[in-house]
């Protein structure tokens, strides 16, 4: 096990964990609403330093970055575990594998801490292969990306894995992206911010009670990561996933719009399809007609990029020129067909374009 950052150890033995805004109190034994951080004599450790679950070479686009280097690679990685617990997560198996998986009292149960018996019941139990940041760095390296994208669960509960090869990899040359929940405390991200270069973040819903009632955190402290990233100079761009009955109403797309504008008339929102998954197999999958609506709502809150996500073939997938309306970036699905961008700007009225490597 590697010690984890972010942490204060209490009189009674507990361990404050402030790595984000669960803020969990752990007891010796017991690991936080995570399920991946461990508290052993007063020390917090991560059980998921050394051991990745899935690593892919992929299109930044699938992150999905739009404005960020188009066309190249990210050498992806992800560990088990997850500070959310989203009813709808795509990669449930995964995210909440620790919650499911590692052994503990029938009493435990997210976001609260979870109690394990004995540290030796942990060891050896969490899957994936052993990694260390050289390496993945190395990796990267060889499959000739241009990132490393700290992505499939929340890369916010695998920080320490992150950071280190974040550094690495920019004494590389290579750049670092994290696609994240945005459920990260202010420290943190702070120290984060100077290593990484772009961020996707996700939010959910504009209502708190959804955050608590279907992922099991809070609205507030994601609009303060999203302001907060963007503040410090990391290219941000933010994803909704559009489900039908939840978070599709245009009061809510709306809210979600202008809080994006007030961030930044530049960050790019993707609105995106849902398809049933976990515990939300009985809702329906986004009618097309919602998206284009979305996008429509975006743009009249003054965003000057709105895409629409999972609807391969769609306009809205590609890049237009914010001033005369020229095709810039055409995309189908993940794949860049054609980029036009000259010098960051379009090449037919020169107007600039927001982002990061454009062309
Ligand atoms: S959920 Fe995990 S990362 Fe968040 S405070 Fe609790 S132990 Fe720390």
């Amino acid at each position: 096990m590697h010690e984890a950052r972010y942490y204060t150890t209490l009189e009674d033995g507990k361990v404050l964990c402030t790595l984000c805004p669960h803020d969990c109190h752990i007891p010796e034994g017991a690991r936080g609403a995570c399920a991946v951080r461990y508290n052993r004599g007063g020390h917090l450790y991560t059980l998921v330093y050394d051991r990745v679950v899935s690593r892919l070479v992929e299109p930044v686009e699938k992150k999905p970055l739009f404005h960020f280097h188009p066309g190249s690679t990210a050498y992806s990685i992800g560990t088990v575990g997850c500070n959310m617990r989203c009813a709808f997560c795509q990669n449930w198996e995964i995210s909440q594998w620790a919650k499911e998986h590692l052994p503990k009292h029938a009493s435990g149960s997210a976001p609260m801490p979870l109690v394990c018996p004995a540290l030796s019941e942990l060891e050896g139990r969490v899957p994936g292969e052993p990694v260390t940041p050289e390496g993945i760095v190395e990796s990267a390296l060889a499959a000739g990306a241009t990132s490393i994208a700290y992505t499939y669960t929340e890369p916010t509960i695998f920080y320490e894995l992150a950071y280190d090869t974040a550094v690495l990899a920019r004494q590389q040359g290579l750049k670092n992206i994290f696609v994240t929940n945005g459920f990260i405390s202010e420290q943190p991200l702070r120290d984060l911010a100077e290593v990484l270069d772009a961020a996707n973040v996700d939010l959910k819903f504009f209502s708190d009670e959804s955050y608590r009632h279907i992922s099991r955190a809070r609205l507030e402290p994601i609009l303060d990561a999203i302001r907060l990233y963007h503040e410090l100079g990391v290219w941000v761009e933010v994803t909704t996933l559009v489900i039908p009955g939840v978070n599709d109403s245009e009061q809510e797309l709306k809210d979600i719009a202008e809080f994006v504008h007030s961030v930044g008339e530049d960050v790019p929102w993707h609105v995106s399809k849902f398809y049933p998954a976990w515990k939300m197999m009985d809702t329906a999958v986004t009618p097309v007609e919602t998206l284009r609506r979305a996008v429509e709502i975006g743009q009249e809150a003054g965003l000057r990029y709105v895409y629409e996500g999972n609807v391969p073939g769609e306009r809205s997938e590609s890049t237009w020129c914010p001033h005369c309306g020229a095709l810039l970036i055409e995309r189908h699905g993940f794949r860049v067909r054609a980029n036009r961008i000259q010098n960051g700007a379009c090449p037919d009225c020169g107007t600039s374009i927001d982002g990061v490597g454009l062309g």
